[in-house]
């Protein structure tokens, strides 16, 4: 029978439930357990593809083209747990089903009610998770206990120990024990606070994770496990961590978080095995490089825009033993000064997605410096796009080219909308999205380090590369590396007298790992610490250093 772990946050919010929850995935599988993962989050839209990265940071976009919290990355990060549309719900989903099934006439006669109705389909969307071949469902809870908006997802799951039996289900409230520098000691009454909202809804939690910037004395645990009504073992410190979030499920595991979990829910497991978890972070802390890679977005400022991206950055820093120092730069500051100023010194250049025209210049202005000046270059998405508007202005003199999403009236429009696209005008959820195949051309970079002619590849997009210009750009230098299967549309563009220019159309940030980089995050930092050392000789000149090859894995 599946057993159903339930986490929530108290507090205040952005206390890392996501990487909490994960953090357990992690831990349950390696110690032998099947574990699945999904999310609820509170908000009234559908999803969060129509939200603005200020109000909610990424949209991480799944294979099956659902666009979910980023919170999902985390969990496709730190364990194998496939995810798809029932890994995330909110409120507004969980409602359009509730009222399509009345309009449908499902509940004839009765009232339809937050209490059962609202509760019932939220249970439901916990069960769809449960299977034969699960031994663990984690659910994480959006939100902070105490807002209005959590109270019905709070709800079902009490009710759903009830269905399951509480022998089954294992709460997990996730809390800030704060330092108060005046008083100089840690206040543990916050926590008691939001464990005792927790119990007047009805919820005892199991184990209490509190985050802290200090370490919590044993007094002070012992208080929290008393005035929580909790055995000691079950409050677990979880202190900040400066140096890396996948440090997060070591620091778990010092304090025997997984023992605990299996002992409360019984789980049949083995013993935790996490040597290559352990060897990752051993990298990390002994890198043979330092490089820096300059990123220019319209949300450069946003530490959470461009999530996946940075985490992929680090992940192929971690297999080319290089330390990956990550430069936020806002586009619209290229334009005011200028690429020369801002984008000096860098080993890398990487152009992450976007939608709409601020910035778009700096873009363009930062991938031409880069090209001009021979230094790797990754474009992602709108990247993609920036870049071929770029080369047919810069390269081949189409001028005033630009894509139709900026201006519909450009004399050169190389960026176009997808003929798939051109009836719709709903915005949730209709742009071209999720995998797609892609098939590489034999002598390209991308097959080169795909290692493979067929790959799939995460979409997110409306507009395209517009194919009446393939020849002028192919007779200009600019390769066209990957396409969908019948050629039909360009998913990767290469300049192969470039050290590295590849730009794809395409997410390669949702499917990175940090055991395991992307294939292109990898080629992209393998080039730039190629770059990076190649500065060294230039300075070391006239007397030449012995340059330690990067190691590549593959
Ligand atoms: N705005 C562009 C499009 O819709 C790029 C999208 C993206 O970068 N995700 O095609």
């Amino acid at each position: 029978m599946t057993k159903h772990i339930f986490v929530t946050g108290g507090v205040v919010s952005s206390l890392g439930k996501g990487l909490t929850s994960a953090s357990v995935g992690m831990l349950l599988e390696r110690r032998g357990l099947r574990v699945r993962l999904q999310k609820f989050d509170p908000y009234i839209n559908v999803d969060p593809g129509t939200m603005s990265p200020y109000q909610h940071g990424e949209v991480y976009v799944l294979d099956d083209g659902s666009e979910t919290d980023l919170d999902l990355g985390h969990y496709e990060r730190f364990t194998n747990s496939p995810l798809t549309r029932d890994s995330n719900f909110t409120t507004g989903q969980i409602y359009l089903s509730v009222i399509n099934q009345e309009r449908r006439g499902e509940f004839l006669g009765k009232t339809v009610q937050v209490i059962p109705h609202i509760t019932n389909e939220i249970k439901s969307c916990v069960h769809k998770l449960a299977a034969d071949d699960v031994d663990v469902v984690i659910t994480e809870i959006g939100g902070t206990v105490g807002d209005i908006e959590s109270l019905p997802f709070l709800e079902a799951i009490r009710q759903f120990s009830l269905d399951v039996g509480k022998e089954n289900c294992l709460y997990i409230h996730l809390t800030l024990v704060p330092y108060l520098k005046a008083a100089g000691e840690l206040k543990t009454k916050p926590t008691q606070h939001s464990v005792g909202q927790l119990r007047e809804i009805g919820i005892q939690p199991d184990v209490l994770i509190c985050r802290t910037e200090r370490t919590i004395s044993r007094e002070d645990r012992e208080k929290i496990a008393l005035f929580c009504n909790l055995p000691l073992n079950a409050v677990i410190e979880e202190k900040d961590k400066d140096f890396s979030i996948y440090e997060v499920p070591l620091s778990l595991v010092e304090n025997k978080l997984d023992e605990i979990v299996v002992e409360k829910l019984r789980l049949n497991a083995k013993p935790l095995k996490l040597d290559d978890w352990r060897e990752l972070l051993n990298r990390m802390r002994n890198p043979r490089e330092e490089i820096s890679i300059a990123v220019v977005g319209k949300y450069a400022e946003h530490r959470d825009a461009y999530k996946s991206i940075y985490e992929s950055l680090d992940h192929a820093g971690i297999a080319n033993h290089a330390q990956v120092r990550i430069q936020r730069i806002q586009a619209e500051e290229v334009e005011r000064e200028g690429p020369e100023r801002l984008l000096s010194g860098y080993d890398g250049l990487l152009i992450p997605g976007g939608f709409g025209e601020r910035g778009i210049e700096g873009k363009v202005e930062s991938i031409r410096f880069a090209r001009e000046r021979g230094i790797p270059f990754f474009g992602i998405c709108l990247g993609m796009q920036c870049a071929a508007i770029e080369f047919a202005r810069n390269v081949i003199g189409l001028g005033g080219a630009h894509s139709t999403e900026f201006n519909k009236d450009t004399p050169h429009p190389v960026i176009c909308l997808l003929d798939e696209q051109k009836s719709i005008t709903d915005k949730g959820g209709t742009m071209r999205l999720g995998a797609q195949p892609t098939t590489l051309q034999a002598d390209s970079k991308s097959r080169e380090w795909y290692g493979n002619a067929d790959i799939s590849e995460r979409h997110r997009h409306r507009y395209e590369f517009n194919n009446v210009y393939r020849q002028q750009f192919a007779a200009h230098g600019l390769s066209f590396a990957g396409t969908s299967p019948d050629g039909s549309l360009v998913e990767i563009i290469e300049m192969p007298a470039h050290p590295w220019y590849v730009a794809v159309q395409f997410h390669p940030e949702f499917k990175s790992k940090p055991t395991a980089a992307h294939p292109l995050f990898n080629g992209f930092i393998a080039a730039a610490v190629a770059k990076h050392q190649a500065r060294g000789e230039q300075r070391a000149k006239p007397v030449p250093a012995p340059q330690e090859a990067p190691s590549l894995p593959r």
